[in-house]
């Protein structure tokens, strides 16, 4: 496998510190209001990538943080009158709510930065200890010009970022640069006992803190949107390795912004691209299709229309998936079917191994499909196998409802209406049709029966 590690510049071959291994971090939201689609690319990006490691036979463990005490928090509750660490915490059930349906498997330790503090006062404790680290008026800064790798990851120079630095001038800080590990308590804020008085935790110390306290020093892959490569990344891997001098991560993957149309998302800005509204008419599984159809480090440009097309395409593989589960039948494949089958298997494996090349990988999943549609018996059993394997790696075939009760009520209505297609009742039959379109379940009359899915 290999992965562009945005440090290096370049594509490397994945090896893991621990064989078999994969110790994978990837900064989670602020939360201070509902998840927009943007949110949902790294998740996708990164529950993919997890899913794939596990494919191939790795134990993963995935951690991802929820940034729970932040500038943005304390205004927003603020303006609103509320405590602004139970509105985090609201907002951050929500976000994981929303990604649950998206099908983004939840990490394996979600760790809350307010849970933490003890660990990051530990981690600047060491800071200041080495030298790193001042105090200064109960802040705690670190001091970039200590850290002689400073601007490794994003490509700046020292120099150059002070030279055309705008951060706002502080006199507590020796250098603009300067970023604050711990801030000294203002009246009505959120904060906790330290060695320098009451107050909080910067945001990137968080992230530093809290991998290592899961992952220890080194991790394999750090992860996050291209967004946070500087200033979030690089402070991570200044105060980091300054701590423990070790490598942070071994490989840094940044997944592309998504870009919304401008003047058109301005019009509709606010509800219509929160993830829950954009959920109310088009199923999951065409916000991951979107995502899987496009290079995760390229700008993502979203438009209504992508989702569209995507949605088209989850109607599409659906389709076939049904029409397959009704058409199969246990037995011995074709020699021709299995051929086919491992071939794809092998593109598609080949594929992700090149730096996650998920847009390459639709591409043989789609043919694929476009050559199982038609097939039956023996052959639509194992196609269909093989699309469940894959679906271990894509999670967008239909998912099974846990309850029964809602599928035999719809068979049972397909029923009424075939009868009522046979005595030559279209009328009726064509309205039951389309209402149940308009509940989102779609019914399509082909050689086999009908059959129908959901689309949302
Ligand atoms: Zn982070």
């Amino acid at each position: 496998m290999k992965i562009y590690d945005t440090l290096t510049g370049e594509k490397r071959e994945f090896v893991p510190l621990h064989e078999g291994r994969v110790g994978m971090y990837v900064c989670g939201p602020t939360t201070y209001d509902y998840a927009h689609i943007g949110h949902a690319r790294p998740a996708i990006v990164f529950d993919m990538l997890r899913r794939f490691f596990e494919y191939r036979g790795y134990d993963v463990v995935l951690i991802s943080n929820i940034t729970d005490v932040d500038d943005k928090i304390i205004n927003k509750a603020r303006e609103r009158g509320e405590d602004p660490i139970e509105m985090a915490h609201y907002y951050a059930q929500e976000y994981l709510r929303d990604m649950d349906v998206l099908r983004v498997r939840r990490a394996n330790i979600i760790p809350k930065a307010t849970r933490h503090i003890e660990e990051i006062i530990e981690l600047v404790k060491t800071l200041v200890e080495k030298g790193y680290a001042y105090e200064s008026d109960g802040d705690v800064y670190f001091s970039v010009e200590k850290f002689k790798d400073y601007g490794k990851l994003s490509h700046r120079k020292l120099e150059d970022m002070i030279a055309g630095a705008r951060v706002e001038v502080s006199e507590k800080k020796r250098n603009p640069m300067d970023f604050a590990l711990w801030k000294a308590a203002k009246p009505g804020e959120p904060s906790w006992p330290s060695p320098w008085g009451q107050g909080r935790p910067g945001w990137h110390i968080e992230c530093s803190a809290m991998s290592m306290t899961y992952l220890g020093p080194t991790l394999d892959i750090h992860g996050g949107g291209a967004d946070l490569i500087f200033p979030h990344h690089e402070n991570e891997i200044a105060q980091s390795e300054a701590a423990t001098g070790k490598v942070f991560a071994r490989y840094w993957m940044h997944v592309g912004l998504v870009r919304f149309e401008e003047e058109k998302m301005s019009k509709s800005i606010g509800n219509v691209f929160l993830i829950r509204d954009v959920l109310k008419k088009y199923p999951p599984e065409a916000l991951r299709i979107m995502y899987i159809n496009s290079h995760y480090r390229k700008p993502y440009e979203f438009s209504e229309k992508n989702l569209e097309d995507a949605k088209t395409l989850v109607e599409k593989i659906w389709s076939t998936f049904y029409s397959l589960q009704k058409a199969a039948e246990d037995g011995e494949a074709s020699e021709e079917v299995k051929k086919k089958i491992e071939e794809t298997r092998e593109r598609i494996i080949l594929a992700l191994e090149d730096d996650f090349n998920t847009r390459e990988a639709m591409k043989h999943y789609l043919d694929f499909l476009n050559f199982a549609r038609n097939l039956d018996g023996e052959d639509a059993k194992a196609a269909l196998d093989f699309l469940k394997e894959m679906d271990e790696i894509f999670a967008i075939l239909p998912q099974e409802s846990s309850l029964g009760i809602e599928e035999n009520l719809i068979e049972l209505i397909l029923e009424v209406r075939n009868l009522l297609r046979k005595e030559k009742n279209y009328a009726l039959a064509d309205k039951i049709r389309d209402e149940l379109a308009n509940l989102g379940i779609k019914i399509e009359d082909t050689k086999n029966g009908s059959l129908w899915y959901r689309t949302r």
